[in-house]
């Protein structure tokens, strides 16, 4: 079904689901459409209530929130289903960044998708773009991986696999396995000159262009603290 632009001289002129990207890390990332559409729907779900409120009070935004998360997903998601049906407008939010990028923002897009609710994406941040971006490697053709394996040897598998697409690769790590991962990436790639961006958007940002060996041991300095992004 086509549709005009969501935004006429209101903020919302259809009754739909908001797809909402946020901040990374830097509350400041948060763009105009985002603020009016956040303040102006009914309702936001929100993968931690908790964690958005420090959003929403940083733009005095009092919209009622309501938790949709991993756990919840689906039965919170035929309640929000529910009252996107009885004309609701609903904003889906998660942590950080872009839902549906590796959050269970995707679960309820797919449920609107499949009952023919009228959707639209308000952009925003998304980590790995930032860190594809700043490690200058050709963007032209990439490979999102999301995250690793947690277990060495399926670990291994999967980075023989990826390197096989002969393409540039972006992997999400925490804090608590990069430096496994960083010890596996370099018996795979080798020498390879690799980014590790951490901290992307936030006071500690720092982008780390090396080979894995290196940058492992850099890390290995302190014990590794923040989100990170890997670019093969
Ligand atoms: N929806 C998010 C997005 O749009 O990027 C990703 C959610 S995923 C559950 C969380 C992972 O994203 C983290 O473990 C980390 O790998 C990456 N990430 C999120 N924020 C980051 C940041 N500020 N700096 C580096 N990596 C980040």
């Amino acid at each position: 079904m086509s549709r005009v632009s969501p935004f006429g001289t209101s903020p919302l002129t259809f009754t739909m689901l908001y797809i909402v990207a946020t901040p990374i890390g830097n509350l400041k990332d948060c763009t105009h459409r985002a603020i009016e559409v956040l303040k102006s729907v009914d309702l936001i779900a929100c993968e931690d209530t908790r964690h958005t409120k420090i959003l929403l009070g940083h733009y005095e935004i009092k919209t009622p929130t309501t938790s949709f998360f991993q756990h919840n997903r689906f039965t919170k998601g035929e309640y929000l289903l529910g009252l996107l049906k009885a004309g609701k407008n609903i904003a889906l939010v998660s942590d950080a960044g872009t839902p549906g990028i590796l959050d269970p923002g995707y679960n309820l897009i797919n449920l609107a998708i499949k009952n023919n609710l009228e959707m639209t994406f308000i952009p925003g941040a998304t980590a790995f773009v930032n860190a594809l971006v700043l490690s200058g490697k050709p963007a032209h053709e990439f490979y999102f991986g999301g995250f690793l394996p947690n277990r060495t040897g399926a670990r291994r598998n999967q980075l023989e696999k990826l390197q096989k697409l002969g393409c540039t690769l972006v992997l999400y790590e925490s804090c608590h396995r990069i430096l496994a991962s960083l010890e596996d990436i370099g018996l795979v790639f080798g020498d390879k000159e690799i980014t590790v961006a951490r901290e992307l958007t936030k006071k500690f940002e720092e982008i780390l262009r090396a080979n894995p060996k290196i940058i492992q041991e850099k890390l290995s300095a302190n014990k590794p603290r923040g989100e990170f992004v890997i670019v093969i």
